[in-house]
């Protein structure tokens, strides 16, 4: 009676260890399951986190390209305008020296000095201005202050 009783125990003790081992195979299951939905998520994140960073720093890389593209559009213009200033102060003929004497009567003031005395030498009383063909009776010296 009392060995059948104790046997009785025993079986019930074993089911019990097996209904315990059974439960935490469970748990551990759950907790990888958990585990590695974790770690995808986490996978996930990181790809979409680069994603939005590499979209980002192509953005900048753009603006960047446009602001330089801004000022060296500007800085041509810039060159241009100084180019036209430079040229608008040099004599038309020898493009050197800058522009120093009036012509009369015509007033044009396009040359140099030197130009002028070299053109008028060449042809004498017969020298014209060469902006606008009126024949040179005197000139004037001037000093350019741009
Ligand atoms: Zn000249
Ligand atoms: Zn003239």
């Amino acid at each position: 009676m009392l060995e059948s009783k104790l046997r009785h125990l025993n079986r019930q003790l074993r089911e019990g260890e097996l209904e315990t081992q059974l439960e935490m195979e469970k748990v551990q299951k759950e907790k990888e399951k958990e585990i590695k939905s974790l770690s995808e998520q986490h996978e996930v994140d990181k790809t979409r986190l680069l994603s939005e960073f590499s979209g980002e720093k192509v953005k900048m890389a753009s603006k960047h390209e446009e602001e330089i593209e801004a000022i060296k559009k500007s800085k041509a213009e810039l060159k241009k305008q100084l180019d036209q200033e430079n040229s608008a102060k040099l004599c038309q003929i020898c493009f050197d020296q800058p522009r120093s004497c009036i012509l009369i009567p015509c007033l044009h003031l396009v040359y140099c000095n030197e130009c002028v005395n070299k053109h008028r030498g060449q042809n004498e009383s017969n020298a014209k201005c060469p902006a606008c063909n009126t024949l040179i009776t005197g000139q004037l010296s001037c000093k350019l202050h741009l």
